[in-house]
């Protein structure tokens, strides 16, 4: 027979998945021997067979009466019974918290005649019915589904007619009266009669439990999470303890340490004479612990006891929910506590410091997501702020602009210089332009997976999505909460990492983790109050301790002598990769023209040998700036046509001149060009003449690159450095091309070691980036002294995806539709992608062991994909200069997990 009820004394924290989060940790904490009222829990697993079937297993009805029985045996009170009844709450609780589910309804048991008993035996006829007019409004509006506001508006009148403001004014006639109106509005509204037999009211609440895993909300809040919708949810059958039994209970909630700071020292909010959600819904003023300790000495002590007790246990900051019952502590409800990423790198250092945890532990508590968060500029915290209302931090950062409305206007107001923020209703791919040219993005539909929320990632670009609350009407230009109205033109201000929307601009502040992060440990601390001071600190250690442990090298991808120079002192161990195509544009197009117009072979040379000195200058710089650490170098790469005019604009050029019957040099030239434009144009051009092949049908163009890179190394050792320099040859898909490459730049190096005399030692490599080169890397390796993975052309080809047309047309669907949870150019396709680089690592190093293998896709700076890395086991990750400390952060914490 299946188990499916577990008594509070049965489970343990680790059986998340059978009980549930509340129910595991209520377990844990009743083998502490925390004082945990008594109860039960129902598995996920009857939950999914509910959902399965329709109705409950039969086991499970004896199974709750078995459990029930015990419950009252032990307590000497049965449910609902008319002279000592024993009360309980049913509760809902998944293996992750989600909003949607049943809210908790407590005090069921009372009927027309237990709450008689009630009043009899706590000697307190006020709490007896306080207590059944909160069932009936929990039950009518949680299980029977009618409107809250029926109840609570009823409410409202009984304290208006009264002419009190609070609930604990009214007085036993007061309530009693209530108990009838809101008996009559449960008929009235539902149809029935209120359920007076308690284990009627318990079977009816634990299958609205069930059913409450799939509403709209539920589902809608999985699907945006990325939660599986068939897990199911527990229920936690537990007695009753009142926190509103007079002056002397209350209820509240703490956390172990500050949640928002990290600052150390127990924090939370408490309410004498209130029970359950009253102490978090804003009914009364609440106390704070220090309030609780002038109030009720003793309590407190107990309270900061078991904090204490549960700190030790779990080694973590821990959220409590608590009741206290004349005088007596009640634990309800325990749980590892969420915290901003300020507070988790805190934390994880005061818990080492405490000798809670392991530094390796430590750096397995905060992530590389937490970091980059930590980097970006946020706005003034001290800042007077009005909070317009909240959606989801759909893309970090801060952005502050004038609400525009549509894209165009958006593209319009920027090119005048203008900040702007998108504000839509949900975006879609004609919005692209203006989100391009937006500072951030604010959409009031929409989930993490939206396609605002992709596209602005994909950007790197600021974005708030699903803002509920905003109702957006694009053809009157404004957007309202409730009263409020933004026009167009009206600044607001966006939080990306919080999700707030702010009126008004508000003042944005560079992050004191960005600049420990750029400009060192003394930087960063200077002037800097005790608050940050131990954020920047804690960064500081964990980031080192990272650095120590992790096994991957972290390069930067870096064009630019300036780039080089920042990813050094970012911590970069060197470049993964060197594109040298922005070598090619500017002034110089006009060089490169010349190779590609010229008529033969000399007209080709002379142009070539023009690049060269150009060519060589840019290397010696950057070489300067890596000198000791591998620089890799990738010849050129995008196809020729890149270099020159674009063809529809140099056609009506042409013909235009023509028409008006010119003659001369200039449309000579031009003429020229366009043939050429039209000779290169390519329907296709990621999958055209570009790369390995681009360079082979050149002739003399990767001579160019390999000669200044020789002669650029040359003039670095002559002045005494150190130049380590990789040449990447791009786009190979079979050992042929890269054998015909390698032959010639070898002899280039040669020539240029002899001229010079010089030793000129360089590993020759290929990037893998189309499944051919992965599928036959034993070939390749043959001629290659390294493998990079570019990971984006790899999930190019491997998906067939272009990715500037997929990603703003088809992804925001797939996501929602379910064909990946996330987009594979942000973490990799482990399935599908990664399994090529796994066989192009295990391969081309079963050819030659040793083999050196690199990242330089985007996915080198993503945290998943860095983990996966690792276990590839991959020599080192590239990515841009600013995703290096989340790289270096990530590869540490890959290597302790
Ligand atoms: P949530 O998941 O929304 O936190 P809970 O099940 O924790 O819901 O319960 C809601 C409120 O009711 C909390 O304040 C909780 O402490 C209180 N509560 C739940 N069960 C009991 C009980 N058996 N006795 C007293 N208070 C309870
Ligand atoms: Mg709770
Ligand atoms: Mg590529």
């Amino acid at each position: 027979m299946t188990k499916y009820v577990f008594d509070f004394t049965e489970g343990d924290k680790d059986q998340k998945d059978l009980l549930g989060g509340k129910g595991a940790n209520l377990a844990e904490m009743t083998k502490l021997g925390l004082p945990v009222p008594p109860g039960f829990t129902i598995t996920t697993e009857a939950c999914r067979e509910y959902l399965a079937h329709g109705s409950a297993p039969g086991e499970l009805r004896v199974q709750v009466t078995t459990a029930l029985r015990q419950l009252e045996d032990t307590l000497g009170r049965r449910l609902g019974d008319r002279h000592d009844p024993l009360l309980v709450s049913v509760r809902s609780g998944a293996a992750f918290s989600m909003p949607g589910m049943m809210e908790t309804v407590l005090n069921i048991g009372l009927n027309d005649a237990s709450v008689k008993g009630l009043a009899e035996e706590s000697g307190d006829e006020r709490f007896a019915w306080d207590s059944y007019r909160r069932l009936l409004q929990m039950f009518g509006k949680t299980v029977l589904e009618i409107p809250g506001e029926v109840f609570s508006d009823m409410l409202d009148k009984a304290k208006s007619t009264k002419g009190v403001s609070s609930d604990v004014d009214l007085d036993v006639d007061d309530l009693q009266a209530l108990v009838a109106t809101f008996k009559d509005a449960v008929r009235e509204h539902s149809g029935q009669e209120f359920p007076q037999h308690p284990r009627e009211q318990l079977d009816m609440a634990i299958n609205a439990v069930f059913d409450s895993w799939n509403t709209d909300r539920a589902r809608l809040y999985r699907r945006r999470e990325r939660i599986p919708q068939h897990l199911g949810t527990a229920v936690n059958v537990c007695t009753m303890v009142f926190g509103n039994l007079g002056q002397t209970s209350g209820t509240g909630v703490a956390f172990t340490r500050d949640p928002a700071s990290g600052r150390p020292g127990a924090y939370g909010d408490y309410l004498s004479n209130a029970q359950g959600e009253d102490v978090v819904a804003g009914i009364r003023n609440t106390l704070s612990l220090d309030d609780l300790k002038a109030l009720d000495p003793s309590s407190h002590k107990q309270l900061i006891k078991v904090m204490r007790r549960l700190e030790t246990h779990y080694r973590d900051l821990c959220d409590i929910e608590f009741t206290i019952e004349r005088g007596k502590l009640w634990m309800l409800q325990t749980r590892v506590g969420k915290r901003t990423a300020a507070a988790a790198f805190r934390i994880a250092a005061q818990l080492v410091d405490e000798n809670l945890i392991t530094m390796d532990e430590a750096l397995s508590r905060v992530s590389g997501s937490q970091l980059a968060l930590l980097m970006f500029p946020h706005f003034d915290r001290s800042a007077p702020r009005e909070l317009l209302t909240t959606g989801m931090a759909a893309s970090p950062g801060a952005a502050v602009g004038r609400a525009v409305f549509d894209s165009p206007t958006a593209k319009a107001w920027a090119d005048r210089g203008e900040q702007v923020v998108l504000v839509r209703r949900e975006t879609n791919p004609d919005d692209l332009e203006g989100m391009i040219a937006a500072s951030g993005i604010l959409t009031a539909r929409g989930g993490k997976t939206s396609h605002a929320a992709v596209v602005a990632r994909g950007m790197g670009k600021t974005c708030v999505c699903g803002a509920e609350e905003l109702d957006v009407d694009a053809s009157t230009r404004t957007a309202r909460v409730g009263t409020v109205l933004i026009e167009e033109g009206d600044e607001i201000s966006i939080d990306g990492s919080t999700g707030e929307i702010f009126l008004g601009p508000m003042p944005v502040v560079p992050s004191p983790v960005e600049t420990y992060i750029e400009a060192g440990l003394a930087s960063a601390l200077k002037g800097a109050d005790d608050e940050t001071t131990a954020l920047v600190k804690a960064v500081d250690r964990l980031l080192t301790h990272a650095d120590i442990r992790r096994r991957l090298a972290i390069r930067a991808n870096a064009d630019t002598t300036e780039d080089a120079v920042r990813a050094r002192s970012l911590g970069a161990q060197g470049i993964g990769l060197c594109r040298t195509e922005h070598m090619f544009l500017g002034d110089r197009r006009v060089l490169i023209e010349r190779v590609i117009l010229a008529g033969n072979t000399e007209e080709r040379d002379a142009a070539l040998a023009a690049l060269l000195p150009l060519q060589r200058g840019d290397f010696a710089e950057l070489l300067d700036a890596m000198d000791g650490l591998p620089v890799n170098i990738r010849l050129l790469d995008p196809p020729l046509h890149e270099f020159l005019p674009d063809r529809t604009e140099l056609a009506v050029k042409v013909a235009l001149a023509e028409a008006r019957g010119e003659t001369g040099e200039q449309l000579d030239v031009d003429r020229k060009l366009l043939a050429a434009v039209q000779r290169l144009h390519e329907s296709n051009p990621m999958l055209g003449l570009r790369g390995v092949r681009l360079g082979l049908l050149t002739p003399g163009l990767f001579a160019l690159q390999v000669r200044a890179i020789g002669e650029a190394m040359a003039d670095q050792i002559a002045a005494g450095k150190d130049p380590k320099v990789e040449i990447m040859v791009p786009l190979v898909g079979s050992i042929m091309e890269l054998l015909l490459v390698r032959d010639e730049t070898e002899q280039i190096l040669a020539d240029v070691a002899a001229e010079r005399g010089v030793t000129l030692t360089v590993p020759i490599g290929t990037m893998i980036e189309l499944p051919r080169a992965a599928l036959t890397a034993h070939r390749i390796a043959e001629a290659a002294d390294f493998f990079s993975f570019g990971t984006n052309d790899l999930t190019q080809t491997t998906w067939g995806f272009s990715r500037d047309d997929v990603e703003s047309t088809v992804f925001a669907a797939y996501l929602e539709k379910g064909v990946f949870t996330i987009s594979p150019f942000e973490t990799i396709d482990a399935d599908g992608v990664g399994r090529l680089v796994e066989i192009a690592a295990k391969e081309g190093r079963t050819t030659k062991p040793g083999l050196k293998l690199g990242v330089c896709g985007e996915h080198g700076g993503d945290p998943e994909s860095i983990h996966f890395f690792h276990r590839t086991g991959l020599d080192y990750v590239s990515c841009s200069p600013f995703r290096l400390p989340v790289a270096r952060l990530e590869a540490g914490r890959a290597a302790v997990s």
